[in-house]
């Protein structure tokens, strides 16, 4: 049999890009609506289609390019590590893993570190986690909250509290309900004898960039101290940097609280964790951290050389860089200029939600600006900023998000400033 060379020239189109979304269209799952952008290489927090358009990248991949694209020092970390051992299965033992878990536990507190591939699998753990821990005294139920979301998989999408991602798929894994977010009565009162575990989003990202509030987590805390459940934090979007500390809640909780020892008993990862190296991990606290006993959980590809290591050069590359400040500042600079818009702009922007590089324009959802293309406004907004070379990313119906690396310039803020500046004068003739 004669096999097709990988550059043929099927399907026949005008374009290189038409070309590949072409492929899509006939050999790729429907699964995304996507933008008909279609991108050939990258470099810091610039994106180039293939036929030479630049993009400024302000969505960074969905928070996962926490160093813009092809930062030199990951590309040699990938390369040295790929040299060395790239893979081994987690039958044996090697240098990063460990290190990499003690950098993660060093940057939350004392416990353990379990390493995966993705968000959705280390929430799966998280469940997992909860289950196991509950299991003793027949507690098995999750509680998360509406307008989170948690992941694809089928416990994903059942711990998820939107009914858009269910659809279709039931039956559910039983054992998750949702309450409404930021609402400490509204989860006191859903506790049932069978509940054993909270989870919950420091700051709510596909549900359009809402912070948990200060008392909210305090409350959590508590209210999980008094009925012996497990408070569960995904910190797989705001979490590594995004907000200036490694985890939200040690942006949002003063000095004060955190010395006297707040902390979640979990918390999920992945995203900016590997960088744009597929990778996932959960921490469970000490009290916890052995009760996913040998044999009980387990990954082929979860926690291998390749991503460790990657993950450990971000981590310094983080440190020594002061990227965590510089998320601060940079989203500082960033949320002024959002707001200067948003006083210029009053009937298309109504709000500005978000801290660091988590940054969230919530547009009015009427604004005849925003209504006559037969698209929502986020994605109106969204498809016109494409048209002047900048990437942001929707969530829902009227938020555009910004996700940027946390490397990002002063220079580059401002330009995306400019550019948004320019796409709203261009919406509002
Ligand atoms: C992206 C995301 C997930 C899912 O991560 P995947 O890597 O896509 O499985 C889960 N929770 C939150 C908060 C996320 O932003």
């Amino acid at each position: 049999m004669k096999s097709k060379s990988i550059k043929s020239d099927f399907p026949v189109a005008d374009t290189e890009s038409e070309r590949m979304m072409k492929m899509h269209a006939e050999f790729v799952m429907p699964t995304y609506g996507r933008f008909p952008l279609v991108f050939s290489h990258g470099k810091g927090t610039t994106l180039w289609d293939h036929e030479g358009n630049s993009y400024l990248d302000m969505g960074g991949g969905i928070a996962v390019n926490c160093l813009g694209h092809a930062h030199p020092e990951l590309l040699q970390a990938v390369a040295d590590q790929s040299a060395r051992l790239g893979h081994i299965s987690n039958l044996y033992y090697h240098e990063g893993q460990g290190l990499l878990a003690y950098e993660i536990v060093s940057r939350i507190a004392h416990g353990k570190v379990f390493f995966c591939n993705s968000g959705a699998e280390a929430n799966d753990g998280l469940y997992k986690l909860a289950r196991k821990w509950g299991a003793k005294d027949g507690r098995f139920e999750i509680l998360t909250t509406h307008n989170s979301f948690h992941g694809r998989t089928l416990a994903g999408i059942a711990a998820t509290g939107q009914e858009k991602v269910k659809t279709g798929f039931a039956p559910l894994p039983p054992g998750f309900r949702h309450v409404a977010f930021n609402d400490l009565e509204a989860m006191r009162s859903a506790i049932s004898p069978a509940t054993v575990a909270i989870l919950i989003e420091g700051i709510q990202g596909e549900g359009g960039i809402v912070p948990a509030s200060p008392d909210y987590l305090i409350g959590l805390r508590a209210l999980c101290h008094e009925h012996n459940l497990l408070m569960m934090m995904d910190g797989i979007q705001c979490g590594h940097y995004r907000t200036g500390h490694f985890q939200s809640f040690q942006t949002f909780l003063d000095e004060e609280t955190l010395k006297q020892g707040f902390m979640p008993d979990a918390i999920s990862m992945a995203k900016s964790l590997g960088g744009g190296f597929p990778m996932g991990a959960f921490w469970a606290c000490a009290q916890v951290a052995d009760t996913l006993s040998p044999g009980s959980h387990g990954t082929t590809y979860g926690g291998g050389p390749l991503a460790c290591h990657v993950a450990l050069k971000i981590l310094e590359i983080i440190d020594r860089d002061q990227l965590g400040q510089n998320a601060m500042a940079r989203g500082h600079q960033l949320i002024q200029g959002l707001r200067q818009l948003q006083a210029s702009f009053p009937d298309i922007i109504r709000d500005v939600r978000g801290t660091g590089l988590m940054l969230g324009l919530v547009l009015e959802e009427t604004s005849p600006a925003l209504n006559h293309e037969g698209k929502s406004p986020a994605l109106t907004l969204v498809n016109h900023l494409h048209e002047n070379g900048m990437l942001t990313i929707p969530a829902g119906q009227s938020v555009v998000r910004f996700l940027p690396a946390l490397n990002i310039t002063p220079e580059t803020v401002d330009l995306a400033l400019e550019k948004l500046e320019a796409s709203l004068t261009l919406l509002k003739r």
